[in-house]
């Protein structure tokens, strides 16, 4: 039986199970040792969906008196992220937000996203980059980890250190397994550090549940925040399961992209079919056929020779060890074409696709190539 068919039951199980992770967290919230921030990594999926229900249900059994904590709840959108998934987010994201506000939890929501220079549109359509793929993946550090990864620093900065809560699982994937024994606890606590942020520990509040448990949990109990999370089962159904998960380190980012991690970027090219958005349209959505023909087309021409200059941005050819040629970024040209081809892809989806600010940025880089490129041809 898969995850997602599951019958809800409101076994003693289920109830006992869950009580005891919401008494750990409880506790650790509570922890006499550090009073550093709770960094929530929320992507609106099951997992993070189940232990931002579960940090929101502990602190609301907390005294007022004791709530001394800051929890930030921080979801990246990373300006390609798929529509129905952001739509999803900014729902649930406004519910815990207004009821944090009502009764008067220390909860700050919050969204990163990719700064300008570094958006999926600048670098693909302004700088030229090649669409990713699995050996040449921009994307999801600049997409991913660096939003996240900045917003935590700064709470850091801010408190000497932070402790990011995530909805990993070793149940998830083998991957995950082996990244979480690595970084087993180190201080005899909850807490592990984290790889590659100074002063970032980790803690999983439900590392040890299985999926099956995850789904019986969101079922059996209503959204502390008001609500069921049948939303969030229709996600699932209709796009036939799977979430790009929170990426947090450079050793978690092939998890996003993958066959996985289904709720990615619209955009992704890494993956052979977007199943969740072809699974959207197949569930009646066919507002989305758009952006999956874009999608594909997009990925079609990556390695068409005619839309790539000989030589990379710095002016070098470049050539692999068995000494065949790499192409370099798409041609001004080619550039004009995608973009041409998004804008009459927005006016079909009805929706924005690509900001004005990206769109300026975007120019500002064609003038200077260009500018470049005649130096260059006059031998300036
Ligand atoms: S989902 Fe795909 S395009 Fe988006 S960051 Fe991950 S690998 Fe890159």
């Amino acid at each position: 039986m898969s995850s997602i068919e599951l019958e809800v039951l409101n076994s003693d199980d289920v109830v006992v199970r869950w009580q005891s992770v919401v008494s750990e967290v409880r506790e650790e919230y509570l922890s006499e040792t550090q009073h550093f921030p709770w960094i929530i990594g929320f992507s609106g999926g099951k997992d993070s969906t189940l232990v931002a229900h579960a940090v929101f249900e502990a602190l609301l059994s907390v005294p007022p008196s004791a709530r001394n904590r800051e929890v930030h709840i921080v979801s990246n959108d990373t300006q390609v992220e798929s529509p129905f998934v952001m739509l999803h987010l900014d729902e649930v994201t406004s519910k815990i937000r207004q009821a944090a506000e009502d009764l008067d939890l220390p909860i700050t929501v919050a969204r990163t996203h990719p700064d300008l220079d570094k958006t999926f549109w600048t670098l693909l359509i302004g700088k030229g980059y090649p669409s990713p793929n699995q050996s040449m993946r921009w994307c999801t550090d600049r997409l991913k980890i660096m939003p996240t990864s900045g917003y935590i620093k700064k709470h850091i900065s801010n408190f000497g250190a932070a402790i990011v809560v995530l909805g990993v699982r070793r149940a998830e994937s083998n991957k995950r397994q082996q990244t979480i024994d690595a970084h087993k606890n180190l201080r005899a606590s909850r807490l592990n550090e984290h790889s590659e942020i100074s002063g970032a520990y980790i803690y999983r509040p439900i590392v040890d549940m299985t999926t099956d448990e995850v789904w019986e949990t969101l079922g059996t109990f209503h959204a502390p925040w008001g609500g069921s999370h049948g939303a969030l089962f229709k996600l699932y159904r209709d796009a036939e399961g799977g979430e790009c998960p929170v990426v947090l380190s450079k050793e978690e980012a092939p998890g996003c992209g993958t066959s996985n991690s289904r709720f990615g970027c619209w955009t992704c090219t890494v993956v052979e079919k977007d199943r969740s958005l072809q699974g959207y349209i197949d569930s009646g959505n066919h507002q989305y056929r758009p952006l999956v023909d874009f999608r594909d087309w997009l990925k079609s021409i990556r390695n068409d020779p005619e839309r790539r200059q000989a030589v990379r941005r710095n002016g070098r050819l470049t050539f692999d060890l068995t000494g065949r040629h790499i192409p370099g970024p798409f041609t001004i040209q080619a550039r004009k074409e995608i973009l041409e081809k998004l804008l009459s892809t927005q006016t079909e989806f009805g929706s924005k696709l690509i900001s004005d600010a990206e769109l300026d940025l975007i120019h500002e880089i064609w003038a200077k190539d260009l500018q470049q490129e005649t130096g260059a041809a006059n031998g300036l």
